[in-house]
């Protein structure tokens, strides 16, 4: 990682620094922080040749050499100190609610207007709503191109950023195009290389953000923590990290809640965590506890279903969706755990 001196390099430096690293058989890669740039070397970064004469340049403050697996999203990394703003809310210094419809009903787009409406009174910063939907079984809706109108004119409605799954390069280009603030990567993607990476290029250039969901199947922290930093490489650091219960289930749970490994996460990486208590526990009844171990385990924000009739709704929403006044109930008890946590920010609000 190559940090210069001053807050970027001009472009003729890292015409210099590029040709330096591309003789030791490297890349380099910018990739811009809200404060500063900087420069990740792609490649076997460890030759010494190569350290040494971009060290020696007079511009640059040093190269640093993280030993991790992930040395991007390393709390050592320089990309620490990054800080991710959506919604009105930074990430760190506020709780950060997102809320909506599991699924957009495309034949009802009033609902979702409604919901949107209600949700950010009952506090959310970011409405989410399924547009496209990967499902357990391949006959059931799969989501339409159209909802993705209804969830630009939520947004028109209310003024609050959007967030939306994509699963494939059409839909990637489609939300792309159309602004969606959030980018949410599913659990069944978090491991498909190939949408992570088209996912890194398409936002590279942008200040979109990308909600990252733990696969099911994800092991060791660390594979999750990779999976973001693949995204992260191509240039745009305003990657969260989203637990939503794993595999296998925990029997009378939707999933295994997995709430509890925000404090192993924040250990080795300094992006921010957003837990999904909806997916994770499955069931109304449950989500508010869960959303609430999650703020005291350390998350920086929640994303919760949320629909003004579940029983309305299509996907999961008649399951695990709460009404309005459920979901600013749970966020008035996150909010005073999550005060708890950070008295200092608290006191200087
Ligand atoms: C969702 O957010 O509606 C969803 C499908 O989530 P996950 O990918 O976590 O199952
Ligand atoms: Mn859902």
């Amino acid at each position: 990682m190559i940090l210069p001196k001053a807050a970027r390099l001009t472009p003729e430096q890292l015409i210099e620094v590029t040709q330096i690293v591309e003789s030791s058989g490297c890349r380099v890669q910018p990739i811009v922080g809200t404060v500063r740039t900087i420069y990740a070397i792609v490649g076997d970064e460890r030759d010494e040749l190569m350290i040494n004469r971009i060290e020696g340049l007079p511009f640059i403050e040093r190269v640093d050499q993280i030993q991790s697996p992930h040395k991007l999203m390393d709390r050592r990394s320089d990309l620490a100190t990054h800080r991710i703003t959506l919604g009105g809310v930074t990430l760190g210094e506020e709780l950060l609610i997102v809320a909506g419809h599991c699924t957009i009903d495309p034949k009802n787009p009033q609902l979702f207007y409604e919901s949107a409406q209600a949700v950010k009174e009952a506090g959310a910063h970011v409405l989410r709503g399924g547009v496209w939907k990967p499902r357990t079984n391949p006959y059931s809706f799969q989501g339409d191109a159209k909802s993705l109108d209804i969830l630009l004119e939520a947004h028109r409605r209310t003024g609050l950023p959007v967030d939306a799954e994509v699963m494939d390069e059409t839909q990637l280009k489609l939300a792309i195009e159309a602004g969606v603030h959030m980018l949410q990567i599913g659990a069944r993607n978090a491991l498909n290389y190939s949408l992570l990476r088209n996912i890194g290029r398409a936002v590279a250039d942008r200040d979109t953000v990308v909600l990252l969901k733990r696969s099911l199947h994800m092991g060791p922290i660390n594979e999750f923590i990779s999976a973001a930093e693949y995204i992260v490489a191509f240039g745009n650091p305003n990657v969260i990290l989203c637990p939503r219960g794993t595999a296998p289930t925990l029997d009378g749970y939707r999933n295994h809640p997995d709430e509890s490994i925000t404090p192993l996460l924040k250990e080795k990486t300094w992006a921010p965590v957003v837990v999904d208590p909806s997916h994770s526990v499955g069931k109304a009844a449950y989500v508010p506890a869960c959303a609430l171990a999650a703020v005291a385990y350390g998350a920086d924000g929640l994303c919760i279903e949320a629909h003004v009739q579940p029983s309305k709704g299509i996907g999961d929403d008649p399951k695990q969706a709460l009404t309005p006044d459920q979901l600013a109930e749970t966020i008035s008890q996150a909010k005073q755990i999550w005060a708890l946590r950070h008295p200092s920010k608290v006191a200087s609000a």
